[in-house]
């Protein structure tokens, strides 16, 4: 956990009480004690500095200072096909630890039906997911996530007028650096782990969808998150 997260509603004072999963990071990982300071921030908000004033031995009490505006989330959507239930959670995670906008999780032709009635596709799960993610990531940003059973239904609902810059990861298309020119705000689809049939794929070049290679081994699907989001992280700095 490199930012303690935490609902407004906590606050009260300026200060925050903590005796869940988050206190107990603290104690058994970080070792944190009674004057200490770690970085903090309220979902969806600011991020500053939470200085431990009281250990009880089960529940911290933590003063809290928040500094200047909230950073906003990196303007990058995912569109990611349901990946194998082994690795829902640790995509999501990773996804979220980018700060990306939003993630949208979609059946496709190749996503083995029996993924969709995975327990880490709940809601609940998915949140939790992504507040893991941000807590790793230190953003105070929570993308909205969302599960589709259809992608043609996806792709013509949200993609139907042309917006920013859309990519599909692709392995045998060009490489990713020929279609980045400058920073804008991006969707990135992933595909399933047999990866994506023609006709999905002529689907989403016809949403505006560029075919793009993330480079010659071809990934996982968590792999191939992390991999595109840092590859799209640093070709956006270096064009910035
Ligand atoms: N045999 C499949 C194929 O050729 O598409 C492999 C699919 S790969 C395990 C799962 C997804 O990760 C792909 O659909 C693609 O979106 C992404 N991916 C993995 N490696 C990639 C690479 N080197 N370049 C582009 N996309 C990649």
């Amino acid at each position: 956990m490199n930012l303690l997260l935490f609902e407004p509603a906590e606050l009260s004072g300026g200060r925050l009480v903590i005796a869940d999963r988050r206190a107990h990071h603290l104690r058994t990982v970080l070792g944190v004690q009674v004057g200490d300071s770690i970085r903090a921030g309220e979902l969806g908000g600011r991020a500053g500095n939470a200085r431990i004033v009281n250990d009880d031995g089960s529940a911290y009490t933590l003063e809290v200072t928040l500094e200047g505006a909230a950073p906003g989330p990196w303007d990058v959507e995912l569109v990611l096909a349901v990946p194998r239930p082994k690795v829902i959670t640790r995509t999501l995670e990773i996804a979220a630890s980018f700060a990306v906008k939003r993630i949208d999780l979609t059946n496709a032709w190749r996503v083995d039906k029996s993924y969709l009635r995975s327990p880490r596709l709940d809601p609940a799960a998915m949140a939790l997911a992504a507040r893991f993610g941000a807590e790793q990531g230190a953003t105070t940003h929570i993308p909205t996530i969302t599960l589709h059973d259809r992608l043609m239904a996806l792709l013509h609902d949200r993609f139907a007028a042309p917006a920013g810059l859309r990519l599909v990861a692709h392995p045998s298309a060009p490489p990713i650096e020929k279609a980045i020119a400058r920073v804008e705000p991006t969707v990135l689809a992933i595909g399933p782990e047999g990866g994506w049939i023609d006709r999905e794929l002529e689907t989403l070049v016809a949403r505006g969808f560029t075919p793009v290679s993330l480079g010659a081994p071809i990934l996982r699907v968590e792999a191939a998150v992390a991999s595109a989001l840092g590859q799209l992280s640093l070709l956006q700095r270096l064009r910035a």
